[in-house]
């Protein structure tokens, strides 16, 4: 069997929805479970509703519902020969039970995560819904399964971590009776439940990472996250018109890239799949004959002497100097322990005896840790930051690398503010203001991926252009349901 997840701009409307049923056609010998994400921009309305309704904007989050559900209603109605009735009364019924949802949240006045799961659901639960519908009328048995019977997961509300063993075996339970008798079971992604059946969700982007564990609970033989961009690309073409698509890619280095601010997968995606050895294919809904990227365990040494270079934007960066009464290890410690108290994720770190510099997204309210970190030294906290990553596994064991990567940098006049290669030494990773950020992708691309760097950076277009397209990058994520 395999998995083909399709992401919210792959179902956006009735002609994305109608494409992707036509791709699960031609699958259909491969015996495939469909996953799907949310229309495109769901997530995200739903989220806002929930906070103007938390906020006492009931009105404004009632009027945001409406047009959901004319969205949802339109596409149905636009669906081929239309499906049937009940159809049309589970979307209904769906929407009937978020608007009964957000009428609470703003009675209480208090937005849960809890509560916020039980809303970002439905997302899925309409996609999935509308898609089956319209897989079956291109002659396929489909069958609607509802994750959150088979996916179970802790209960650290939207952001929820699987329990793979009880999955995997409600997974196998649920789906391979399905695909014994020939039927298509599709699901919607994203969403999952507690062991008591409460509703969860797994991170923004989650769809990915449902499309894997399921492949994994089935020993799929291959796992396909159908998306609006070709593939894996060696850096993002918005900010440097020379990227080109990676044709094949290995499980680490795409987990670093992952991590590292590509947008095309949830970061946990790989986790599933690397712990059975399953490849994972990016492929375009839109270029369905396009060959896409693959990502497996063994990749061919690339030709380049790296795979792709990321860049992360919107970070701070956190310096503590010690107070030197902790000596080194019990103050790094401190700092950690005061990083994990609340919940603050570390995404870039370098340490000496007696400071420590610590790179985290800045979405984060920082207020109780800085108060925390206070405690333990000096605090400092600089803004408008960003990473960039260059990863490749060929550069492990290799001299001059990262001295040409800086000589690059240095050469464009860019300031780095903190520098750190991963101990797996397939990635070498630095700070740098945001606004270098075009820049620096684009001389580093040069330098890396480009065969004639001096004829090139002629024609490359002029800062401003790649910032505007940059700026657009950091407000909007990509490819969410
Ligand atoms: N719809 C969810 C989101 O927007 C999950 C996904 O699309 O992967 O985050
Ligand atoms: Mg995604």
């Amino acid at each position: 069997m395999i998995v083909m997840k399709f992401g919210g701009t792959s179902v956006e409307d009735e002609e994305a929805i109608d494409r992707a049923a036509r791709i699960v056609l031609r699958r259909l010998h491969e015996r495939p479970v469909v996953v799907v994400s949310a229309l495109a921009g769901v997530t995200d309305s739903l989220l806002a509703m929930s906070r103007a309704a938390a906020s006492g904007r009931i009105q404004e989050a009632l009027k945001s519902l409406r047009l959901l559900r004319r969205r949802h209603l339109a596409v149905l109605d636009a669906l081929g020969k239309g499906p049937s009735d009940s159809v049309r009364h589970d979307v209904q019924t769906l929407l009937d039970s978020v608007q009964d949802m957000l009428r609470g949240v703003a009675a209480l006045g208090e937005l849960t995560p809890r509560t916020t799961d039980h809303i970002l659901c439905a997302g899925e639960l309409l996609s999935s819904r509308i898609v089956s519908a319209a897989v079956a009328q291109h002659g396929i048995d489909a069958a609607l399964v509802d994750s959150r019977e088979c996916i179970v997961t802790d209960a650290n509300h939207t952001n929820a971590v699987p329990f793979f063993e009880w999955s995997d075996e409600r997974l196998r339970q649920r789906l391979q009776p399905l695909l014994l008798a020939g039927r298509v079971p599709v699901m919607g992604g994203f969403l999952a439940a507690t062991i008591d059946g409460i509703p969860t969700t797994l991170g923004r982007g989650g769809s990915d990472f449902s499309a894997t564990i399921v492949g994994a609970a089935l020993d799929a033989k291959r796992i396909e996250i159908w998306t609006d961009v070709e593939g894996m690309m060696t850096t993002d073409p918005r900010l440097c018109p020379h990227a080109r698509r990676i044709d094949v890619i290995g499980f680490d280095e795409a987990s670093e890239l992952a991590y590292f601010g590509a947008k095309v997968l949830h970061p946990a995606t790989l986790i599933p799949a690397i712990r059975k050895n399953i490849p994972v294919y990016v492929l375009s809904s839109r270029q369905p004959e396009s060959k896409g990227t693959c990502i497996r365990a063994r990749a061919p040494r690339s030709r380049t002497t790296f795979r792709a270079i990321a860049a992360k934007a919107g970070m701070k960066v956190v310096n503590v100097k010690s107070m030197r009464t902790l000596g080194a290890n019990g103050f790094l410690r401190a700092v950690f322990e005061a990083f994990e108290r609340h919940g603050c994720a570390a995404d870039l770190v370098s340490t000496s005896e007696v400071s420590v510099s610590i790179v985290l997204n800045s979405s984060h309210p920082l207020d109780g840790l800085l108060g925390d970190l206070a405690k333990l030294g000096e605090v400092e906290v600089e803004e408008h930051k960003a990473i960039i990553c260059l990863v490749g596994k060929d550069i492990s064991g290799r001299a001059g690398i990262a001295a040409s990567v800086f000589e690059t940098i240095a050469a464009a006049n860019i300031n780095v503010h903190m520098i750190s290669q991963g101990a797996s030494e397939i990635n070498i990773g630095f700070v740098i203001e945001e606004d270098d950020v075009p820049e620096a992708v684009r001389q580093l691309h040069q330098r890396f991926f480009e065969m004639k760097p001096s004829s090139r950076a002629a024609r490359l277009p002029a800062g401003e252009l790649g910032m505007q397209a940059f700026s657009q990058r950091i407000s909007a994520r990509t490819e969410v349901g």
